[in-house]
């Protein structure tokens, strides 16, 4: 259920939210509600303990033009080749109060980043009225008409429910790129983590998403059934994705710090996390398992073990299994390595293993800390908490 939040009528100045996908690193982010309206799920922590909120339509628009008047002013600075210089930035952010400040900062990295894409937060902007999303699309593309780009997250529970005309009209507003967490294709995994959709659904989401022109990004959490439900994840999580064809399949590793729900339930013993090697088995089977689709896989996400997971299907797919096969066919001692290596920045791809500096750097950094084949995967856990 939706709730408005208690200061409704007083703006308090431009607004973000706390995460958006890592493809959106460029993008503007105008925070349309806040937190999550669902917030239930086990392995997320984003929101928890966060209120939901839907910002009234007002607030949003006054958040739009205030960057507005900050990129026509940052376009008046700029030189023949765009370049803005640093003293007029420090001069112009003194005069201004701490609430433009915000905008300011906001447009700032927005016309350094080229603007040319917008994303929508929070977690689900789609969970507000058609009429209303659709006015304040329009009036971004009235703001800023040479953006290609609108993007928002969306649960397939919310887009199942939204008409295809009106999905169609968001389109034709703007809106061109909808993220969903999938997480799993699996009823029983999706069940378990209280995702609070199931598998059908997933799929007439994604499946109405694509009917109404826009792109489609679904994200996978490879490890979310655990031991026991790995190969049931593997296998009815590609099933899903068999039958929508997203443009891009994203890879988001499992992991889980403290506080969270699933923390909770590892620690009782009803949740029993995969290791790395394990992880790799099970993403060999999800990826393995994909067929008659042309979605583009893509490892973006800082806890993945193989950024080199990555490619358009079907013609990727022998190189991402060769990839895998080849991490598995390593001895412990690297794959200990190149495990380390990863979190730590040294090694994106398994290549990077042949050089003897890198090596060296891995060496040491495990000799310093005790890090084994028999440790490593306790000490993984610590390190990708920090990622998160
Ligand atoms: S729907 Fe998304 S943001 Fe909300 S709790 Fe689940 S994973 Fe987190």
């Amino acid at each position: 259920m939706t709730q408005r939040h208690p200061d409704k009528d007083h703006y308090h100045g431009f607004e973000q939210g706390p995460i958006r996908p890592p493809s959106e690193a460029g993008s503007l982010l105008i925070r349309v509600t806040r937190n999550c309206p669902w917030n239930r799920c086990t392995f997320c922590p984003v929101y928890k303990g966060a209120r939901f909120s839907v910002r009234p339509e007002s607030h949003v628009i006054d958040d739009i033009d205030a960057v507005h008047r900050h990129v026509v002013t940052l376009k008046k600075l700029a030189d023949g080749s765009g370049s803005i210089l640093r003293q007029d930035v420090s001069e112009l952010m003194q005069c201004l109060s701490p609430q433009e400040q915000q905008a300011f900062g906001a447009a700032l990295n927005w016309y350094a980043g080229g603007m040319t894409a917008i994303f929508l937060q929070d977690a689900n902007s789609l969970v507000v009225k058609p009429d209303q999303l659709i006015r304040i699309l329009r009036h971004i593309r009235s703001r800023f008409p040479w953006v290609s780009r609108i993007t928002s997250y969306a649960r397939s529970h919310t887009i199942a429910r939204i008409s295809d005309d009106n999905l169609k009209q968001m389109r034709e507003a703007g809106l061109n790129r909808i993220h969903i967490g999938l997480e799993s294709g699996s009823d029983a995994v999706l069940s378990r983590v209280r995702k609070g959709v199931d598998k059908r659904t997933q799929i007439k989401a994604g499946q109405k998403v694509k009917k109404a022109g826009m792109e489609l990004s679904e994200y996978v959490m490879p490890g979310l059934g655990g031991k026991e439900l790995s190969r049931e994840h593997a296998i009815e999580t590609a099933d899903a994705l068999n039958h929508i064809n997203p443009d891009f399949i994203r890879l988001r590793t499992l992991a889980i710090p403290g506080g969270i729900p699933l923390a909770e339930d590892q620690r009782t013993g009803r949740f029993i996390k995969l290791n790395d090697l394990e992880m790799v088995r099970e993403i060999r089977l999800f990826i393995d398992s994909l067929d008659g689709i042309t979605s583009m896989i893509v490892s973006d996400h800082i806890l993945n073990l193989f950024e080199e997971v990555q490619g358009r299907l079907p013609d990727a797919k022998p190189h991402i299994l060769a990839v895998l096969d080849r991490f598995l066919s390593l001895s412990d001692q690297d794959q200990c390595r190149f495990q380390v290596g990863r979190r730590l920045g040294i090694f994106t791809r398994l290549i990077d293993m042949n050089s003897p500096k890198r090596r060296a750097k891995v060496d040491a950094f495990c000799a310093q800390h005790g890090i084994t084949p028999g440790n490593v995967d306790v000490m993984i856990d610590e390190m990708m908490k920090r990622f998160i």
